[in-house]
């Protein structure tokens, strides 16, 4: 390769990354006035709002699939294999290829179905109502499955939408990966659920003042490493975690229960592990496709490996719980660190996926899977869901929906066409538990230090392996890098099996 042709291509790759950084800097201006209408913004100003974040999305969508970046992607040529620039053509080039293969009205269509589709939603679930939301989600299913037409697939129409969400991922795996998760949990759920019902979660609801709540929480996330001084926490309705395309400010937003002390409590957990993961990104990926989180599912097992791993631990609660204690003496003066942790590890098979313990979590997620898969397969209608979704519930955890509002309407993803999305947590929990096992092998003084309310170990090892990386590499292979095999479910099933072994005498 001549030198001229070298230095043509390293030009048209500077302009590409001038470029990409434009883009990076529309959207992430889009999302301070995102996170703003979630937080601060009066009622007042939700139309203007909706035209302002519709017009950055718009100039950043033009942008990125317009006939000059189209221009630059063949230009820049191929960069070194492995290097860091052959990372980012890899990560444009698909979403270039992605976005062009949109037709611009199947776009336009789906925001304006989606909208409809959440207000409907919103209103069905309210009544608890089916046939006020049916006819949206035949439209927006309809317009989903359009969608796998024009991005196209190798082994399975759902493949197209999972890539979305979880890069490179497939069917055919990720139903291998259930059934090895259904054919053990479902029987420990089984044995526990005939056990006497213990009621463990009676401490957790009571009187639990906010002030305290989020004292204590800040408290701990900042042991975890949350920086404050490249983020922050305000409340919000639904908790959520949000950078603006780079380290320098990751914030994350809470919800409080004044008679519950749960939500908050874990919800913090969890957005400051996805913070952590984003605050602690190569500084210089800022504003590139190379910051961020690889994938949901890589994300997802951040949030989880702090809420549930660490959180949820006795060696965790052995030191924090007299702190919680003296914050909340009405409340948890007289239970014990043990009765404690056995409260917030109960396993308890009900309708509601939020709220739903490690142990039944997965299935919720298996169950939606299954239907959604049905669904795109055209095997499964959006008439017949309500039933095929209680007979489900029944089946995975003998639990039968009160109604279609705590079941089939329960979850607000589908009104939004994110078919896909949902097993992307169960990916989390599934590398939370390889990722925490293989930290603990490289530095085996992880566990002891989180007895001591210390994480400068864990958190070290995460960044070196998993957060600096950004984008950079595929999910499958970051967890390859960084563990030394493929994603599994053997550490996880171990993981759940030894902790609700022990608590349940299993
Ligand atoms: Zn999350």
């Amino acid at each position: 390769m001549g030198v001229v042709t070298e230095d043509a291509q390293n030009q048209a790759l500077q302009t590409l990354k001038d470029r990409l950084a434009t883009i990076s800097d529309l959207r992430a201006a889009g999302a301070v006035l995102g996170w703003d209408r979630q937080t601060y913004m009066p009622p007042g100003g939700l139309n203007l709002r909706a035209e302002q974040l519709a017009t950055l999305e718009r100039l950043a969508h033009e942008m990125l699939v317009s006939p000059e970046t189209g221009r630059l992607l063949e230009a820049a040529g191929e960069q070194p294999p492995g290097s860091e620039d052959a990372a980012v053509l890899r990560l444009v080039r698909r979403d270039y290829g992605r976005a062009t293969k949109m037709p611009a009205r199947l776009v336009a269509e789906l925001s304006r179905a989606s909208s409809l589709a959440h207000a409907a939603w919103e209103a069905a679930r309210a009544a608890s109502d089916w046939h006020l939301f049916a006819p949206h989600l035949e439209r927006v299913l309809e317009l989903r499955r359009e969608t796998v037409g024009h991005l196209g697939y190798e082994d399975h129409p759902y493949d197209a939408l999972l890539d979305l969400y979880e890069p490179r991922a497939k069917t055919a795996k990720l139903r291998a990966m259930f059934e090895e998760l259904r054919t053990a949990i479902v029987p420990m759920i089984r044995e526990i659920s005939a056990l006497p019902d213990e009621y463990r979660s009676r401490p957790l609801y009571g009187s639990y003042a906010e002030a305290g709540q989020e004292t204590f929480g800040r408290e701990v996330i900042t042991a975890f490493g949350y920086d404050w001084g490249r983020g922050r926490q305000d409340r919000a309705v639904h908790p959520f975690c949000i950078d603006f395309g780079g380290p320098g400010d990751v914030r994350i937003t809470t919800r409080f229960d004044p008679g519950w002390l749960s939500p908050a409590l874990f919800a913090t957990f969890h957005e400051a592990g996805h913070a952590i993961y984003d605050q602690n990104v190569d500084p210089s990926y800022a504003r590139t496709p190379l910051f961020g989180g690889v994938s949901m599912g890589v994300h997802e097992s951040q949030s989880r490996l702090w809420e549930n791993l660490v959180g949820r631990s006795r060696a965790f609660w052995s030191f924090y719980y007299p702190a919680l204690q003296k914050t909340f003496p009405e409340a948890l003066g007289a239970v014990s660190a043990e009765a404690f942790y056995r409260a917030i590890n109960e396993v308890r098979p009900a309708e509601i996926r939020v709220e739903a313990d490690e142990l039944t979590y997965n299935l919720h997620i298996l169950l939606r899977f299954e239907l959604e898969l049905e669904l795109i397969e055209g095997d499964l209608s959006v008439s017949e869901l309500p039933a095929a979704w209680n007979a489900r519930m029944e089946g995975y955890l003998g639990v039968t929906p009160e109604n279609d509002a705590k079941g089939v309407l329960q979850d607000v993803h589908w009104a939004a066409g994110l078919f896909g999305y949902f097993p992307t947590y169960t990916i989390g929990n599934v590398l939370a538990a390889q990722l925490y096992e293989a930290a603990v092998l490289a530095r085996p003084e992880i566990p002891g230090e989180i007895g001591r309310g210390e994480f400068g170990a864990l958190r070290g090892w995460l960044r070196e392996n998993v957060h600096r990386h950004g984008s950079r590499y595929d999910p499958d292979e970051l967890v390859e890098r960084a563990t030394g095999r493929p994603p599994d479910t053997a550490p996880y099933l171990s993981y759940l099996k030894a902790k609700f072994g022990e608590l349940y005498g299993l």
